[in-house]
């Protein structure tokens, strides 16, 4: 993990946030690579969920919501972790997790693992955290910053099923920002306070929520194997009844092997028909299908819930890789084309020699309109490879003197390191076929 935070800050993936000001702890600023990485996971994520079918809908609801909503979905009373406090280090420890904490004076020990250390009972600690809407704080309303998106889904469950003309089974997914006020944030991005989830909830005819629930484990499953995560690096993990949240039928995590052992990347729920009927509850607005015959049930809800951090940590884990390459060491992000930040690399050997920069940077106009590519003339070409393997780029395009004898270039591989060489003219439709190809991990299953 160590050595994947600093090269996504040496890179501008990722800063520490308020950084000048001495830093917040765990919370982060994505910089000009991170962005461009985030943007792909997510045109990934949506097409996969909404363009390339025909059942789901995509909607962008509010982050502060009507206070009420959150006592309808259960968080305010119940969206809680258990707090024990060290009186003597000061430090604060979720209850439950103390064995993956470290303790304040001895870090080889866990809280309460020394003599000295001295834990408050457990109390419940409400992760929501609250804000004032209105100008005055004390007559203002108490309102919430979303800690999922999941419920702004729900609440215009009425909205899109009758103006999108939907039936069950169907969907509605979204990407936005969420707020847990976390006890222990930590291990870079896995756990943050700020973080954007892609949630969707699929609405399905009770009887068939089961065979949904198995459908979307094995589609979302499907979809991080096909951007390239190692199939030997997840797994699913079934929650047995006792570790379900209380609107649960059936939860699966789908989990990678992070530096800090298997853990949740994805969570996919079937949470059977509770919100709906909540919200009809509380909102007095009756949430039910009703068909064209007079037939009416309140559809179950399956539910597939990641954070775009968590996919972001799995990526960069999953793509490191170190390597000797003529005696000269390389780290190389062997990321899945489609999500590296930049899709190729386009480089004038000699950067005094005009002629070729002209033709370098004629190729980068052509190819920027579609594709996300950079122009680099900066430097040893060595140094400028290196600089694109560490930020993941799959392909780069080099200008040198037989280009401008008989317009050809050469394309280097990120992974395999080979080179050829090919028409200048035909450069753009080689990296439309070379995109759309299917990939593997050199690094293996
Ligand atoms: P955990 O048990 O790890 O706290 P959770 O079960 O509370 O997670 P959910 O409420 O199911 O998580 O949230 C859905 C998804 O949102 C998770 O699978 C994860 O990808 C992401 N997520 C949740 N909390 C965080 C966080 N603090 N930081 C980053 N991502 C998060």
């Amino acid at each position: 993990m160590d050595q994947i935070v600093s090269l996504c800050r040496r890179r501008g993936f990722v800063f520490p946030s308020s950084e000048i000001y001495g830093g917040l702890g765990s919370t982060y600023d994505y910089g000009h690579y991170g962005v461009l990485l985030k943007n792909n996971i997510k045109a990934r994520w949506f097409e996969a969920m909404i363009l390339e079918r025909d059942d789901i809908v995509a909607l962008d609801s509010a982050v502060i919501l009507h206070p009420r909503v959150w006592e309808a979905s259960g968080h305010v009373e119940g969206f809680t972790d258990p707090l024990v406090d060290c009186r003597t280090c000061k430090l604060r420890f979720r209850a439950d997790k103390l064995e993956d904490s470290q303790c304040g004076r001895k870090p080889s020990k866990h809280p309460g693992g020394t003599p000295e250390c001295d834990l408050t009972e457990p109390r419940q600690f409400n992760l929501m955290f609250e804000t004032t809407v209105g100008p005055v704080k004390e007559a203002g309303a108490k309102a919430y910053l979303r800690p999922e998106t999941a419920q702004g889904i729900f609440i215009n469950f009425k909205n899109v099923s009758q103006l999108a003309r939907r039936r069950p089974p169907f969907g509605i997914a979204q990407i936005g920002k969420s707020f847990r006020n976390e006890i222990t944030p930590g291990n870079f991005l896995f756990r943050v306070r700020e973080f954007e989830q892609m949630e969707m909830e699929f609405f399905v005819p009770p009887a068939d929520a089961e065979r949904w629930y198995r459908y979307w484990i094995d589609e979302r499953l499907g979809w991080y194997l096909r951007y390239g995560l190692r199939r030997s690096r997840l797994r699913v993990r079934e929650h047995g009844p006792e570790e379900r949240s209380h609107y649960s039928q059936g939860t699966s995590d789908i989990e990678y092997l992070y530096p800090i052992g298997w853990s949740e990347l994805e969570g996919v729920a079937n949470r059977g028909d509770f919100d709906l009927t909540r919200h009809s509850e509380f909102s007095t607005t009756k949430l039910e299908y009703v068909g064209p015959d007079g037939e009416r049930y309140v559809p179950y809800v399956i539910e597939p819930a990641v954070s775009l951090e968590r996919i972001i940590v799995a990526l960069l884990v999953d793509a490191y890789d170190e390597e000797v390459v003529g005696e000269r060491e390389r780290t190389v992000l062997r990321f899945h084309p489609q999500v590296a930040p930049v899709t190729a690399a386009i480089l004038p050997l000699i950067a005094k020699d005009d002629s070729m920069v002209a033709k370098a940077r004629s190729l980068h106009e052509e190819l920027r309109r579609r594709q996300s590519v950079e122009y680099d003339d900066n430097g040893a070409i060595g140094r400028r490879y290196r600089r694109q393997d560490e930020i993941g780029t799959p392909w780069a395009f080099t200008i040198d003197e037989q280009t401008l004898a008989d317009d050809t270039v050469t394309v280097r591989d990120r992974d395999s390191l080979a080179q050829e060489r090919l028409p200048i003219g035909g450069v753009r439709a080689w990296l439309d076929d070379a995109l759309e190809r299917e990939w593997r991990t050199p690094k293996g299953d």
